[in-house]
């Protein structure tokens, strides 16, 4: 269950099942334009052709909702060490549109907002030492707003690396994309190669066996619907695949999605190149498994607790299930040569009510972290339908839920003239770092002790999730605003809009 690290170096992938974003968004590798706050330019030409019909095909994709694949990190990459991954990120906006924000004589944001977001959003960068500068962050923020009004870009940059997008939001329209053409040959063999493995398993009888018992050959029928649904989108990826040059994915822990009912499949930029080839196959083969069968959802990610004790039925229906027998051709599984035991841990220990309560307290966070994510995706594309078309719609249409929100997680939207209220690049980096909290909080809670006490299953487990956000700490400095954000959007697990 826990996230992060967009490369562990235990491939460990986890992967959303699409819920929010399960669109296509027509723009391809040309033709960026950048985002501002203020008028914006319109799409021109073929360009602008190609973002509406885009647009429409998005929206008839959007009907059921589906999971959200997280990254999880190998079970050594938790807790504090992630935070010390150096591929750990967290954004600002950029100047530019900082000073969009700061100065909008429309929208009023007050100044104090303005410098309690960028706090936080620098808070929770230097806690992941992504800055350029020492300072902290409260020095950062009095040498960037050095007098009323004013707002100093030489101080900006002197603590962010203006051109590096690990640490600057730079446009909303280039995370959610077609592949470039220059990456499309390397997906297809990887997509080959990972069809592949799933033909191996098929024909595997002692290893399904092994791993899906009795439930053998439903797994077995499984594999071939998603090796076929796999051939079909590498015969069209305009079609089928999106991925992400934007980063957003990273940032949010987002491993991908496939979504069974539109044969969408939403891939990490890093995954269609490559990077670590062993890893692209195993994702390929867990997102095919979603492609292949509706019903294959996301009830626990390769290698979490009790992963291998699962229950038959339910391992039948999980993707992560799926990617063993092809890591084990690999070289990557965790469980090589093990039988799978429903109930028994492959050390041959029983299920402890410490994993039981884990799973809960993990499970709550991984829908508090799902739901963030599903937010992040929904206002990104409220953001684009603005800065694109100055459609004001989408906003319009949701934004008492907005509204309320903004107030939970310290956006700026609440705060704003309300007749001329929208989301900047601000709230879209501080919905980012939420959903990227959260995925910390997965993983810190995935370590949190048993608390003592007579409480039931979820009493405790609720104790746990308390502790493990109050260990990340850079939340919203306030426990008990801190829960309830949790608690709000675990609460909204698969029931937030969709991007427009
Ligand atoms: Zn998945």
């Amino acid at each position: 269950m826990a996230t992060f690290a967009a490369h562990p170096r235990e491939p460990v992938p986890a992967r959303v099942r699409p819920r929010a974003d399960r669109g296509r968004a027509p723009v391809g590798d040309q033709g960026r334009s950048r985002e501002h706050d203020g008028p914006a330019e319109a799409p021109t030409g073929m360009l602008a052709m190609q973002r509406l019909a885009g647009n429409r095909a998005l929206t008839a994709a959007m009907t059921t909702p589906g999971a959200l694949d997280r990254l999880v990190p190998g079970q050594r990459h938790r807790g504090a060490a992630m935070l010390a991954a150096a591929d750990v990120r967290a954004r600002m906006p950029g100047f530019a549109d900082l000073k969009a924000a700061y100065t909008d004589k429309k929208l009023r944001i007050p100044e104090a907002v303005i410098k309690t977001a960028v706090t936080q959003l620098l808070d929770r960068m230097a806690k992941e030492k992504r800055l350029r500068s020492k300072d902290a962050a409260a020095t950062i923020v009095a040498k960037i707003f050095p007098a009323p009004g004013v707002i100093s870009e030489a101080a900006f940059n002197k603590a962010l690396d203006p051109a590096d997008r690990t640490q600057i939001y730079k446009t909303v329209l280039d995370a959610h994309t077609t592949v470039k053409k220059a990456d499309r040959a390397t997906l297809k063999v990887l997509m080959k190669d990972a069809g592949d493995l799933m033909r191996t398993a098929e024909g595997d009888t002692a290893g399904l066996k092994a791993v899906f018992g009795s439930q053998d050959t439903v797994a077995k029928a499984r594999y071939a619907a998603g090796r076929a649904a796999l051939a079909t989108a590498a015969g069209d990826l305009d079609k089928h695949v999106t991925t992400d040059y934007n980063l957003d994915d990273p940032e949010t822990f987002l491993g991908g999605w496939a979504q069974h009912s539109t044969q969408l499949m939403h891939l990490l930029v890093g995954i269609v190149q490559g990077k670590d080839p062993a890893e692209s196959k195993s994702t390929l083969v867990h997102e095919a498994a979603h492609l292949g069968h509706g019903s294959v959802d996301d009830l626990g990610y390769y290698g979490t607790a009790a992963f291998e004790a699962m229950d038959e039925a339910a391992k039948v229906g999980n993707a992560a299930h799926y990617e063993e027998l092809p890591r084990r051709l690999l070289g990557t599984s965790s469980f090589a040569g093990h039988t799978f035991t429903p109930g028994i841990k492959k050390g041959g220990a029983a299920v402890t009510r410490t994993d039981t309560v884990r799973k809960i307290a993990s499970d709550h966070v991984q829908h508090a972290w799902d739901a963030a994510s599903d937010a992040h995706m929904w206002l990104r594309g409220v953001r684009k339908a603005w800065v694109t078309k100055k459609d004001k719609a989408p906003f319009t249409a949701d934004k008492a839920l907005i509204l309320e929100l903004s107030k939970l997680c310290d956006m700026t939207v609440h705060h704003q003239a309300v007749a001329h209220a929208r989301l900047t690049t601000l709230d879209i980096t501080i919905i980012e770092s939420v959903v990227r909290a959260m995925g910390i909080v997965g993983s810190l809670v995935d370590s949190e002790p048993l608390p003592s006490g007579p409480l039931s299953d979820k009493g405790a487990a609720d104790v746990m999730v308390a502790e493990a956000t109050k260990k990340y700490g850079r939340l919203l400095h306030d426990p008990a605003r801190d829960k309830a954000l949790v608690d709000w959007l675990a609460a909204h697990f698969r029931t937030l809009p969709g991007p427009p």
